[in-house]
């Protein structure tokens, strides 16, 4: 199977490139391919990588809005989680796979729950993702145990179905979720396996101060004498890492993934230590978190946030540009989760887009980073390429409308099933 994008313009230049198998295997030059995706007034760029996310909360896009963080979870996020089948789990990733594809997202960071039905959605749709279940064991070392072999049997689910594009990885929710025995299990499991940890940490004063009388100690301090971190550690959010923290990820080579659309709706109180974090040399990516505390799952909102944010808190209108971010919602995520993807290079993974430069918000295109950070939409996006299958050409996708009726259908079964619950 092969792939020409033929006249498109690359790096300020119109050349073409060819895709054989789900590599990029030429770049510049005319070869004959099966299918030719003719590349006029479109920039070709890497696909962006959406580092932390949970896909099927989809289904809870708009259930509850503008509330107070606990109100909002537990009378609103986790009373509906509770409900979620595993069917609901799979049409919800299905949906977060279409949306993802519209706006330009090849690969994907997931957390949530019955992941072997988020691994057939990612299947079918054809994007790249690395999937954990989400794991809690709510401090409670015992119940921790109990739950370890469920946990353990879906990622080997996930894992056997040997497929190259869906990576498993472990979940622990967060050090105020998980306890230390079950931590240091996930430590073991990740050795052994070689799979990442993706968790939360460090997302609000709350967790740091609660950590604090605990532990005695800050969060990454805490993780390190427990023996946790490696560079198989993915972080997500660090919004409030202080800068001994911040040099103990470095030395340990830990990721942090910055959600700033999600760490401003749900008001954690302040940006994320960015100067910091690039100074001591953490690999940053960035990501969308999950569509109840978003409310999309567009990876261009997410980049010009991530710049307006650090501008804002820094009182600097030269901190983090349009070239500096674009690059971490690509190769940043790229590097993350160690793929071999993220810039538009002979020899790397065909995930890549083609950008319409005939859409209204890129015209005129002084500058390709700025429009697409500072003036572009998902909406951009002409067509989405992933393992060198073509997934969206001409903003369309198969299936799609099939796709958004089901998931419809389930998220309002799903607010009926939580009102009868409540209810009865
Ligand atoms: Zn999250």
């Amino acid at each position: 199977m092969s792939i020409l994008v033929k006249d498109v313009l690359l790096d300020g230049k119109v050349t073409s490139a060819y895709i054989e198998d789900n590599r990029i295997s030429e770049l510049g030059r005319k070869i004959e391919a099966d299918t030719v995706i003719d590349g006029k007034k479109k920039a070709l760029l890497p696909g962006l990588v959406n580092a932390h996310t949970h896909g099927a909360m989809t289904l809870l896009r708009s259930y509850a809005d503008d509330m107070k963080l606990q109100d909002w979870l537990e009378t609103r996020i986790w009373p509906a989680e509770k409900m979620l089948t595993r069917e609901d789990i799979y049409t919800g990733t299905k949906l977060a796979c279409l949306e993802m594809i519209r706006s330009g997202t090849t690969c994907f960071n997931d957390m949530y729950f019955h992941m072997d039905m988020a691994a057939k959605a990612v299947q079918e749709m054809g994007l790249r993702a690395v999937l954990c279940e989400g794991f809690i064991d709510h401090m409670d070392k015992d119940a921790g145990e109990e739950i370890l072999g469920p946990t353990r049997k879906i990622t080997e689910r996930i894992a056997n179905l040997r497929s190259q594009r869906i990576m498993p990885a472990w979940g622990p929710h967060a050090i105020y979720t998980v306890s230390t025995e079950s931590l240091r299990t996930f430590r073991q499991l990740s050795d052994e396996t070689g799979y990442p940890i993706h968790m939360h940490l460090s997302e609000t004063r709350k967790e740091v101060d609660d950590c604090k009388k605990d532990f005695g100690r800050s969060p990454v301090s805490y993780l390190e004498s427990i023996g946790f971190l490696s560079d198989r550690c993915v972080f997500a959010h660090g919004v409030w890492l202080q800068p001994d923290e911040t040099a103990l990820l470095a030395r340990r080579r830990a990721k942090v993934v910055h959600n700033p659309v999600s760490n401003m709706k749900l008001s954690a109180g302040r940006a994320i230590p960015y100067g910091d974090l690039v100074k001591a040399g953490v690999q940053i990516s960035l990501g969308t978190d999950g569509a109840a505390s978003n409310n999309n799952l567009d990876m261009f909102q997410t980049l010009k946030f991530a710049a307006l944010l650090q501008k804002f808190a820094a009182d600097d209108q030269t901190i983090a540009s349009a070239k500096e971010i674009w690059d971490l919602g690509t190769l940043g995520g790229a590097k993350t989760l160690g793929l071999d993807a993220g810039v538009v290079r002979e020899g790397s993974l065909a995930d890549l887009i083609l950008v319409d430069l005939t859409k209204v918000f890129m015209v005129p295109n002084h500058n390709l980073y700025s429009n697409l950070v500072y003036a572009a939409s998902g909406d951009c996006i002409d067509t989405t390429i992933c393992d060198g299958k073509i997934l969206m050409k001409g903003r369309k996708v198969r299936g799609e409308d099939g796709i958004i009726d089901e998931a419809s259908k389930a998220a309002k079964n799903l607010v009926r099933r939580v009102s009868d619950g409540q209810s009865s």
